[in-house]
């Protein structure tokens, strides 16, 4: 594997200010360093204002300023979803999906290269788990999108490929990178984190970022039928799943919000709604409900339209807030789910 470790994106404005005092230069040279990376620097050449010499060590020392390549770009013809497949200087491959929305653009980040989760209708976890990626390899996705886009970036959801809180590491330190007011600030707010429910992860994560939104894949309303489709569940259980979430908004005051992706004859049925309702009446939640995206090689239906209307209303019928999600990008194989960094595509 290539050194990923001198990917100067990775570095926090105090690492970076060691850095450069290190190479005998001004500590301000670091700030000025730090808010061209934020801007999308691809070059030290770039950066006008960083004097020559230092510009040379920093690229003759090893730091390089790792933005994914962009291997292919797609754009929906009806709705101007983008989606990149990007590539680091190692090989590996993740995607990004770039989404216009009434308040705002948003982008879908990778956390991981695979998934080990393996979630059972999910196309990202069908060749495992190759690497985790690193805090500077997230914020390249972003900034790289920036670049090819030419558009402003106002919300991040961590729901490409990976679990996030299965690279905690990683992930916060990039939370911390992409919320500096001296780089690219990003309110916290704007971003939320999706977790297929790793219990001990979603305690952290309330206590050390609990301005980030939190959303968690339940796709099920009891044990069993999660566990059919859910391997995480067999090592996290429905009711201290239910019990980390209430007490999640409890300390955070936060809504949380449930993804529900409805397969046909798996959990759509107006039961599932009722016995979902009952698991979360009397609490701040929001359901999101998707209709499964068909993935290639998965044996998995969509609900029908009909079911998913009918399972909606069981929830509003019993106070619980639901909505349908907009599918984004579907015919460019965007959509949630449905993102495969291998070589097939
Ligand atoms: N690992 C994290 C984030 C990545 S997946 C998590 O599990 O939440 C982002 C969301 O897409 C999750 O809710 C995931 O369950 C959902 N998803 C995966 N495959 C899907 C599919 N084929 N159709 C609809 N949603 C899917």
């Amino acid at each position: 594997m290539s050194d990923i470790t001198a990917n100067i994106l990775s570095y926090s404005l105090p690492e970076l200010e060691s850095l450069v005092l290190s190479m005998g230069e001004k500590k301000f040279r670091a700030k000025q360093i730090f808010g061209w990376l934020a801007r999308g620097a691809a070059s030290y050449d770039e950066m006008s204002n960083v004097p020559a010499g230092l510009r040379r060590n920093l690229a003759e020392n090893g730091y390089y300023i790792g933005q994914p390549e962009v291997v292919t770009m797609q754009e929906s013809k009806s709705d101007g979803t983008r989606k990149c497949l990007y590539e680091f200087c190692d090989g590996a491959r993740v995607e990004s999906v770039f989404m216009k929305y009434s308040y705002g653009n948003s982008i879908c980040i990778s956390t991981q290269v695979g998934c080990l989760m393996g979630c059972t209708f999910c196309a990202s976890t069908m060749d495992g788990k190759q690497r985790d990626l690193t805090a500077g390899e997230m914020l390249g996705e972003v900034l790289k999108m920036k670049r090819v886009t030419g558009e402003e970036i106002n919300h991040i959801v961590l729901m490409g490929m990976g679990e996030p809180l299965d690279n905690y590491e990683e992930v916060s330190k990039f939370l911390k990178l992409i919320n500096s007011p001296e780089g690219v600030n990003l309110s916290l707010r704007n971003i939320t984190l999706s977790t297929c429910g790793i219990i001990p992860g979603i305690y952290r994560f309330a206590e050390d970022f609990p301005q980030v939104n939190l959303a968690v894949s339940l796709h099920a309303p009891n044990d069993e039928i999660r566990r059919r489709t859910m391997p995480v569940a067999r090592k996290y259980g429905y009711d201290d799943l239910m019990k980390a979430c209430r007490d999640y908004t409890e300390k955070t005051h936060r809504r949380i919000t449930f993804e529900y992706a409805l397969i046909r004859g798996v959990n759509d049925s107006p039961e599932n709604a009722e016995e979902l309702a009952d698991h979360l009446k009397g609490w701040l939640t929001h359901v999101n409900l998707i209709p499964l995206n068909e993935v290639k090689g998965r044996d998995y239906r969509t609900a029908e339209g009909s079911s998913v209307l009918a399972f909606r209303k069981v929830l509003e019928k019993r106070g619980i807030a639901a909505t349908v999600r907009r599918t984004l990008g579907s015919d460019i194989d965007a959509a949630c789910g449905q993102l495969r960094a291998s070589a097939e595509r």
